[in-house]
């Protein structure tokens, strides 16, 4: 009896990354290959990685010691970000067979079919810039909302980053090619879909922009919200939010990544705005988008960030219409700029900035819940965990509500009752 192949994944870091192997999974089974579920055995693990932060690099190699003891007979693909950037030290690890960067991570079932018996390869040529295409559907089996990816790399080089290095200059995902993916996520059941990218706000192709991919989506049957994963400040189309407003397709979810609420380290960070632009930007996002959820990403510890500086930025989350932050403590990364930088701040320091700045965050997601409380809001339904179901509404809030019946994938009319943990719990209504 002849042997189906298994593969299984495992995904590190960003949403990003989830797109890609919800993709790499498609493409494993379109080629006769079973995926099985990650921490079961498998013939192939193929661990898709990220540099982002020193713990990307440490999951890594966490990751790789756990497969070889649950499935010591697998052979090991290391693809992505960091085996971009670090080619070699990751070879070096037990039993990977594979590392592949981002230009090729995607042939990763034609890489791995077309294996010999000689050895290790280090598969990681220069990512190249032209707008590219995907070979199959993300159609994501344990989420009910899928990510599409329409872009990848960036141009920007901010001094903390490694993004440029680790995925190359920004490049665009052939329009047509993501409309085609779009339907089949929809055909597939899946009702909201996350666009995602790393400078998303930069989509060009052949005069297509990010509103030109969104308008398209909208036109799909199927599809009922669309969500913009993440987008740099500089780069929001004009008239995007006059489309949240109108209260289309569009969720009203801004994520915009502010990283300090100091000029001076904005400068040193090389960003392309200054606190008082972004002040504006949101203060002119609520304003003409009630009940609009603005979240945003924070990095502590930067080089040279006084204690003037830090109040900057908890003023700035304290103050300003942002009702959340992701909290990134800053580590070196080996091709950023910001490596040579002077007056490296103590790791203590680091870790207190980031606490405070993490308990505020969580202030300000429960004043934005607060405000919602006996609204009724529409929620797509993902899964049931300890005998609640969780949802989120268009504007980011999650949502616990009890039910005996199947929620997973359904909408449902939900009255906001209170708040329940780092959740709202809501009374089911009407459907819909
Ligand atoms: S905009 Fe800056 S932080 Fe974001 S990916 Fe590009 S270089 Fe990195």
């Amino acid at each position: 009896m002849s042997h189906k192949p298994t593969v299984s994944f495992y995904t590190l870091g960003c949403r990003l990354n989830q797109s890609e192997t919800a993709v790499l999974e498609r493409s494993f089974e379109a080629k006769g290959f079973s995926v099985a579920a990650e921490g079961h055995p498998a013939d192939i693990v193929i661990i898709n990685t990220c540099t982002v932060t020193e713990n990307g690099d440490t999951d890594t190699r966490r990751l790789v010691n756990k497969v070889n003891r649950l499935n010591p007979h697998a052979r090991i693909a290391l693809i992505g970000c960091q085996a971009q950037v670090q080619k070699e030290r990751l070879l070096a690890l037990p039993n990977v067979r594979w590392v592949v960067g981002n230009a090729r991570k995607m042939d990763m079932v034609c890489i791995v079919q077309e294996e010999n018996e000689n050895g290790r390869r280090l598969i990681t040529p220069p990512i190249p810039r032209e707008s590219f295409a995907l070979p199959a559907a993300g159609i994501d089996r344990r989420h009910a909302r899928a990510n599409i990816k329409i872009q990848d790399g960036c141009d920007f080089f901010c001094s903390f980053c490694e993004i440029p290095y680790a995925r190359g200059r920004a490049r665009s995902r052939k329009f047509d090619n993501i409309l085609w993916e779009a339907e089949a996520l929809a055909s597939a059941g899946h009702k909201e879909l996350v666009v995602t990218g790393i400078n998303v706000g930069t989509y060009s192709d052949k005069g297509h922009g990010l509103l030109d991919v969104i308008e398209a989506l909208e036109q799909i049957a199927g599809l009922e919200r669309i969500r913009i994963s993440s987008i740099e400040p500089t780069t929001v189309p004009g008239a995007l939010l006059k489309k949240m407003a109108g209260r289309t397709k569009l969720c009203r979810h801004l994520h915009m990544p502010l990283q300090s609420g100091s000029d001076k380290t904005l400068r040193e960070m090389k960003r392309r705005y200054s606190v008082q632009e972004f002040k504006d930007f949101i203060r002119k996002a609520v304003r003409m988008v009630p009940g609009i959820c603005i979240g945003t990403d924070l990095i502590v510890g930067f080089p040279g960030e006084t204690e003037e500086d830090f109040e900057a930025s908890v003023q700035c989350l304290k103050e300003e219409p942002i009702h959340y932050a992701h909290v990134f403590s800053y580590s070196p990364r080996s091709s950023a700029r910001s490596r040579q930088l002077p007056a490296p701040v103590p790791q203590r320091v680091v870790q207190e900035r980031s606490r405070l700045l993490r308990d505020l965050s969580g202030r300000k997601r429960r004043v934005f819940y607060e405000s919602l409380i006996g609204t009724r809001q529409k929620v797509l339904f993902e899964q049931k965990k300890e005998g609640h179901w969780i949802g989120v509404t268009d504007n980011y809030v999650r949502m616990r509500a009890r039910s005996e019946r199947h929620l997973a994938n359904q909408w449902m009319g939900v009255d906001l009752a209170e708040i329940d943990g780092q959740a709202v719990r809501g009374v089911l209504s009407a459907a819909g």
